[in-house]
Formats: structure tokens, sequence, C-alpha cells
């Protein structure tokens, strides 16, 4: 399998598509030769690597090290980072459309792969000093290492200005106390970008963000969360007693952390949005292909109108939210804000996700209620896209003020 460096560049050089497979892909939408090559190597080496190990490492609470390597060769791990830091230099909308087809085949690879793009290189690139992005970036490219995103505590999640951590300020250095939780990768991660307080009176303007790696004395890891779905990806606490960080770790300046936060989460938000088209789209496919080989009453259910509606509803959903989808991570890749639309794909994808895996179940029969099919793990696991990184709740906050802002009188 080829790197995706070496897909875009192919492709920047012969611009067409020779592949019957590809140009059928092609018909199916107006993406570039680019995104289309990307899109059917991914989708190639998900039914090869990934979708026949996803249940078993689902059931046994399994982390995906061979997979993620394999992602890591492949440019998975570092889509949107430059290609001078060891990334594949490719845009947003490459990073939608391979987030969509890992986690079309595990959700929890999907995960993992998202907060260490968008959540924990996003930042360093965005934010980092030359020392920091030449020091930092390169080691996590490549799926060897993972990066951790933490700024969730036991006492805030959706209200993150409430931070309580805090980093106190000691000659050269930051001393850092407090509780993280719920945090993706923490386990396997090698450094994350921890959120802490370094002024509480001020609030959310108090924040800072750090680059904090595994092994300072002081920073020790809590409880791993036991969980309804995205079972091979682990969540945990991350516990600071007294950890010393010397001052160079503090990512942009002091007290910028929770617009850091904000930004990256937007763009988090693409990558969970897409992870949950992932589930959606595959959920479309399994109750498709199940419906149109089971019989009942002498003959296939696709032919019942009542399965054709079903099917016609989870297709309406997928399309929408992916055109949703799509669109945001084209704003963000032209230099437009996406606020608003970000959040919009997030909730109309994850959405999308619990609706399709709720009624592939309901196609399957009982079929899909036992872990012999997929359609329970797509149930499982369609329901995280819901909360983290900002719950549907808080979505629909975020969109109804911007569109009170742009529809003021
Ligand atoms: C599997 C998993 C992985 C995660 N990974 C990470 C990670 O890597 N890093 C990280 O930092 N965090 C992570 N999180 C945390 C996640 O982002 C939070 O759980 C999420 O933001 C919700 O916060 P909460 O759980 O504290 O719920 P709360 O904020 O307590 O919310 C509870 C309920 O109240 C609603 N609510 C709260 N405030 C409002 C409001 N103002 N208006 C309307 N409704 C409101 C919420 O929508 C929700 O329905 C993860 C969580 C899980 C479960």
């Amino acid at each position: 399998m080829q790197s995706l460096v070496y897909v875009g560049k192919f492709l920047g050089r012969h611009g067409t598509l020779q592949n019957p497979a590809i140009r059928r892909i092609a018909c199916l939408s107006a993406l570039s030769d680019t995104h289309q090559m990307l899109q059917k190597t991914c989708r190639d080496f998900v039914n090869a690597e990934i979708v026949p190990k996803a249940a078993k490492h689902d059931r046994e609470h399994l982390y995906p090290e061979d997979q993620l390597k394999k992602m890591g060769e492949l440019g998975l791990m570092s889509i949107t980072t430059p290609e001078e830091y060891g990334g594949t230099g490719l845009d947003y909308l490459a990073y939608s459309i391979a987030m969509e087809e890992i986690s079309r085949g595990c959700a929890s690879c999907g995960v993992i792969m998202s907060v260490n793009n968008s959540l924990f290189l996003g930042p360093i690139l965005a934010y980092g000093t030359q020392k920091q992005k030449d020091f930092w970036l390169k080691p996590y490219t490549s799926g060897d290492k993972v990066g951790f995103f933490a700024l969730s505590e036991p006492g805030n999640g959706s209200d993150a200005g409430a931070a309580s951590t805090t980093a106190t300020e000691k000659s050269d250095r930051y001393i850092l106390n407090g509780t993280k939780m719920w945090i993706t990768s923490g386990f396997e991660a090698g450094a994350g970008i921890l959120f802490a307080t370094t002024d509480k009176s001020l609030k959310h303007k108090g924040i800072s963000a750090f680059i904090v790696p595994k092994g300072l004395k002081g920073f020790t890891l809590g409880k791993k969360e036991d969980k309804l779905g995205i079972r091979a990806s682990s969540t945990c606490q991350l516990i600071f007693e007294d950890c010393e960080i010397p001052k160079e770790n503090i990512l942009g300046k002091s007290g910028y952390g929770f617009k850091i936060a904000m930004q990256s989460l937007d763009a988090g938000r693409i990558g969970i949005a897409s992870q949950a088209l992932g589930i959606a789209q595959a959920s479309l496919e399994l109750a498709t292909n199940y419906a149109q080989n089971r019989n009942s009453f002498g003959k296939p259910i696709a032919k019942l109108q009542i399965i054709q509606q079903k099917l016609a509803d989870m297709a309406l959903r997928v399309e929408s939210s992916r055109l949703l989808v799509w669109r945001t991570a084209w704003l963000k890749d032209n230099g437009k804000s996406y606020t608003k639309e970000a959040a919009m794909a997030k909730v109309a994808a994850s959405e999308a996700a619990t609706f399709c895996s709720h009624q592939c179940i309901q196609v399957l029969g009982g079929m899909g209620y036992v872990s012999d099919m997929a359609a329970e793990r797509y149930y499982r696991d369609a329901r995280i896209t819901e909360i983290y990184e900002g719950t549907s709740e808080i979505q629909r906050l975020v969109i109804a003020g911007q569109v009170l802002k742009e529809l003021a009188v």
C-alpha cells in the first residue's frame, strides 16, 4: 500500500483516473481526482486491514496497535501536517474522507486518529514555536506514538472554562496540580496538550495550554473507563500532583489556552463528524446488504416498502450530513470561518449515526441484536459521537449563537 503522500504526488502529475472502480466512486461525488484516489485507497485498506480485526478489538478492549502503525505508514495519523514535519500534507477534506473510511471499519481507530490529527498535532502546528514544532511533531506523525488532549475534568466537561487544574509559576517552571478525566488515548499516548489555569480569578482567560510528556514525576494515570462503545480506544484519568514542567512547554501565550482549546475543537468536530458519518455509512451498507439476502414470506425483505423506507431514510441522513461535513472542511481549507458549520456538521452526522445504527438493528431483526454481526457495535459506537467534543446540546447553543449574530435585527 502506497503512502498517501505518494498518492497526492502521483495524482498531481497524472490527474486522470484509469481504474474503473475509482471511476464508479467518482460518479458518486464531485471530489477531485486526488480525493477520490484517497477514498479508494482508504476503503481498500480498511476492508483488508481494519474490518477483520474490529470486532475482536472491541470485544476484548484491545488497543489496535498494529492497525495504527499501518495507518501511520499510509500517512493517516498526520494527514494535514505538512511534509516538512513528517506529515502527509493534504487538506481537511482529505482528512474528513479518510476519517469516514477508517471509522466505517472501526470507530475506535477513528477516534485515536482524530485526536492525534486535530487535537494534538493541530494545536502544535497552529500555536507552537518553531522549536516546539521541530521537536514534537515528527515522532507523532508515523503512528508509533499518539497524542492526547486533556481539557475535561471530573467537575466540568461542557463548562470547559471552569478548569480547576492549576499551573503555578515557579522560577523557570510551572507546577501542575489537578485531575483530568475522560482522556482518549491517555493510557498509550506519549504526550499531550494539557489545559490548566494560571490565574483562576481571570476564569477562562486565565487558562493556558501546555505540551506535557508522559514520564514526568507527579504525572500518573487514574481509572481506565469501561465504556459502552469505542472500546478498543482507552479513556482514562490523568492525575497531576506537584508535577513540574519547564516553562518552554507552554503552548501559545499564557492565558491563550481557552482560545486554543475552542479553535482546536472546531477542527476536531470535522473529525468526529466524519467518524459519525463512517458509522452511519457502515450501518446503511450492512442493512442494505442484509435486506437483499434475507427472505421473509417468500421474498427478500428489501422488496418490502416498509424496509425500503428505512433504507431511504438512512441514505437521506447519510448523504445530507456528508454534504455538511465536506462543506465545513472546504470552508476550513479555504480560510473561511466555520464554527457554526462545524457544529451543524457534528450534530447532523452524529444524529445520523445514531438513527442509522438503530435502523440497521431493526432491519437485521434478531441478528442485529447479537455480536455475530457488526450492527450492535455500530449502535454502541454511534452514541459517543453525540457527547464528546461538545454535546449536541452545546452544538445547538453554538449554532443558535451564530444565527442570532448573523440575523440580528
Ligand atoms: C469516551 C469519551 C472520550 C472522551 N475524550 C475526551 C478527551 O480526549 N479529552 C477531553 O478533554 N474530554 C474528553 N471527553 C469528555 C467529553 O468531551 C465530555 O464528556 C463532554 O464534553 C460532556 O461533558 P460532561 O460529561 O461533563 O457532561 P456535562 O457538561 O455535565 O453535561 C451533562 C448534560 O447537560 C447538558 N448541558 C451542560 N451544559 C449545558 C448548557 N449550558 N446548555 C444545555 N445543556 C447543557 C449536556 O449537553 C449534557 O446533556 C470524552 C468523553 C467520553 C465519554
